[in-house]
Order: structure tokens, then C-alpha cells, then sequence
């Protein structure tokens, strides 16, 4: 042990900082008495690298606190300027862009067109224009920006950075992060878009202080995200969470992903409109899940027939994950929600109907729906995760 402490002092002193750091994030406002009781760091240790983020404007100072020996300490707080992060949601058709600050303040956000052509050199330059005019719109001088983060749909390996594999823009182990990062000149973490929700749930949302929650994504497809004991669950690699894939019927139709009877290929929204339209005239046929919602609530009986089924065969897909593993929480999400009872009613309970004796009495639901800032804002806190991170992991001695 002395030999390491030795040998290493830098890290050593790399991992005060960070508790230093991490310890103000979680708390809030500390006196140094505070920050010295909580770290177990020695007064001196903690009074000379407070100094140091105070002169690197990482801490400020402020406010009164405690009293401690006769007097009132000043208090010490991050500083949410010192550092800015951008998320990207990346969709078949839209890509969501947030500016946050180091406390995930959103300053600044935008909507831009998704290119046509998927190319990856075309995709790439518009993301970079997406970072640059995000960043010069809110006036937030660039140097600040410390990294961007980017959720994907499809397996995703956060650790190289590359996305594996992505049905809706066609690419197959693009290592995104790094021509990203090429053009940037600044990190970039990738990740599972259905993750970075589910971050954000942890975070800011319904899953914050939740030991084991899921998120399950309905709309264009069925996605999941799972914080099993705090921690993002991330798979072998990164792939994960494909609830939408698991087979319902191995007969039933082809899905998107080239297999059949996928849960997604008889309960994701595109089979809901597939299902109406297949009955009714060109002009009349629904193109989009409002279109079915208004069908239904306008009586039609179809409408609603498809929208239970989905509803139904979702709950089923749901009660596997309650009888595997039975996490306190169930946040549904997803723009697929807007269908309302209509499909969460039966979604329910079939929930009740198809989970183990018992298990379900454990597991609260909810309902949400969530707007696409919530996910660009999850893909902007895998910046501030790997900057407030334990200079261990990146030292390799911990993971
Ligand atoms: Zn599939």
C-alpha cells in the first residue's frame, strides 16, 4: 500500500479532488467543516484542494452555514458555469440537441432536420453543425464545452464508442464517438438512446434515489432501460434491453429487425397503424398513431381493437420483466403513451393477468410522457459522468 501511495501521488491526489467534487454535487452547499466530516479527508488536505477549485472556478464561495468554534462558515457550491455539456437524441428523422450546464440546466435547445442520406460522412457533418450553432445561439463561450454525449437507437458500445448496429439509419459498427470527436476536438460518448432516458429518470426524474427501476420505451419501437442496484445496466457490451425483440410468436410477421413475431412487430405503433389501415380504403387509412387515436375516439371499433391488442400484448412483454426481475418501479414512456387507456388500460391488466402470483403487489408503474428534451438531456449528463467519474476507473484499478 505505501508503495502505491508513493508511486502514485498524482492519483491520489486526482482522487481527493474528485471527492471533493462529488461530495459538494451530492450535498449542495458545504462549509469546509462539513466537507472535511462527510469526505473523512484531513483539514489541511481539504482547505488546500478547496483553494485550488476555487481558483480554477470549479467551487464557489457564498452564503454563510454552520457555526463552527464561534463562527459562521462560509459555504462552498458547485459552480454550474464552469462547464457546459451538449446531448443528442439522434432520430430517423429529427436530431434534438441540448446545451446543459454542469448542474444539467438546460440553456439551450434545438430541433434539426435528420438528413435523408444516412451516410455517415453527411450524418456527421450535420451533428457537428448541430453542436456548433446550439453553442453560438446560447452565447455560452465554446471553450466551456467539455464533451458531447449521443444516444442512438440500437446496441450501442459506450466503451469504444462505436454503434454496432442501428436499424433506423443503417449503419453497422460506425465508430461514431471518434469521427465525432475528430471533428470536435472534444470527447464524445455514445450511447443506447433508450439508456440515456433512462439516466435522466435516474437523475432528474421518477427512478432518482431508486435502487431497481425500468424504463420501457413504446412509439416507433418497444425499448427498455434497467438501473439495477443504482448502477446503469450496459449488458456484455452495451447491447441490451431489446424488449421489443423478444419473440411474442415465432409465426407472427416479420419485424423490422428481419426476424418474425418480434413484440414489437404485433405491439410497437407501426403495427397498431398497420392493423387499422389494412381494413380501410387508401383515403381513409390512418397514417400515424394520432390519426388512430382520433379514429377511436371518434368510436371507431377497430381503432380501439388494435390499440387494446397492442396494449395487451405490451403487458404481457412487461409481466416477463416483473417475473425476472421484479424491480420496484416500471416508468412507461415514450411517445407511444399519448394512445392513453385506450392502450395503457389493457396494458395493465394484462400486466396483473400474466405476472407470477404475487410479484406484481411489489411494483409501482407509471405512466409518462416524456419529451424529447428529457433524452438529450440524459445524453448531455454522460459528459458530466464521466467528468465527476473516479479517476480510478480511468486509472484501470476500479471499474
Ligand atoms: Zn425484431
Amino acid at each position: 500500500m505505501s508503495t502505491f501511495v508513493r508511486g502514485n501521488k498524482d492519483l491520489i491526489k486526482a482522487i481527493n479532488r474528485n471527492l471533493i467534487l462529488n461530495t459538494v454535487r451530492r450535498h449542495g452547499a458545504l462549509s469546509r467543516t462539513q466537507l472535511t466530516e462527510i469526505s473523512r479527508l484531513s483539514v489541511g488536505a481539504v482547505s488546500q484542494i478547496t483553494q485550488e477549485l476555487i481558483r480554477e472556478a470549479w467551487l464557489l464561495e457564498g452564503g454563510e452555514g454552520d457555526y463552527t468554534g464561534g463562527r459562521r462558515q462560509t459555504l462552498l457550491r458547485l459552480n454550474p458555469d464552469a462547464g457546459c455539456a451538449i446531448g443528442l437524441k439522434l432520430m430517423e428523422h429529427r436530431i434534438v440537441c441540448a446545451l446543459t450546464d454542469l448542474e444539467s440546466k438546460v440553456l439551450r435547445y434545438q430541433d434539426l432536420p435528420m438528413p435523408d442520406d444516412h451516410d455517415p460522412v453527411t450524418i456527421v457533418t450535420a451533428l457537428t453543425e448541430a453542436v456548433e450553432t446550439t453553442v453560438s445561439a446560447s452565447g455560452v463561450d465554446r471553450r466551456k464545452l467539455l464533451g458531447v454525449g449521443v444516444g442512438v437507437a440500437g446496441v450501442t458500445y459506450p466503451q469504444t464508442g462505436v454503434v454496432h448496429y442501428s436499424p433506423y439509419l443503417g449503419w453497422r459498427d460506425l465508430p461514431l464517438a471518434e469521427l465525432m470527436r475528430v471533428r470536435l476536438h472534444l470527447p464524445v460518448y455514445i450511447e443506447n438512446d433508450v439508456n440515456t432516458l433512462t439516466l435522466s429518470e435516474q437523475l432528474f426524474g421518477a427512478g432518482r434515489h431508486i435502487e431497481n427501476f425500468v424504463v420501457v420505451t413504446v412509439g416507433r419501437g418497444i425499448g427498455m432501460g434497467m438501473v439495477l442496484k443504482h448502477q446503469l445496466y450496459q449488458g456484455a457490451k452495451g447491447g441490451m434491453g431489446e424488449l421489443g425483440h423478444i419473440t411474442f410468436d415465432a409465426a407472427g410477421p416479420m419485424c423490422s429487425c428481419g426476424k418474425r413475431g418480434c413484440l414489437e412487430a404485433f405491439a410497437a405503433d407501426p403495427a397498431v397503424i398497420a392493423y387499422v389501415r389494412h381494413s380501410r380504403s387508401a383515403q381513409d387509412a390512418p397514417r400515424t398513431l394520432e390519426d388512430v387515436i382520433a379514429l377511436a375516439d371518434g368510436g371507431d371499433a377497430l381503432a380501439r381493437a388494435a390499440l387494446r391488442r397492442s396494449g395487451e400484448i405490451l403487458g404481457i412483454g412487461i409481466s416477463t420483466i416483473v417475473n425476472l426481475l421484479c424491480p420496484s418501479l416500471i416508468i412507461v414512456s415514450g411517445e407511444g403513451v399519448i394512445a392513453g387507456d385506450y392502450r395503457i388500460a389493457p396494458m395493465l391488466d394484462a400486466l396483473q393477468a400474466h405476472t407470477f402470483n404475487g410479484l406484481m403487489d411489489d411494483v409501482q408503474v407509471i405512466v409518462e410522457a416524456t419529451d424529447d428534451h428529457a433524452w438529450a438531456r440524459g445524453s448531455a449528463s454522460l459528459v458530466m459522468g464521466k467528468l465527476f467519474e473516479s479517476p480510478l476507473i480511468e486509472a484501470g484499478i476500479a471499474v
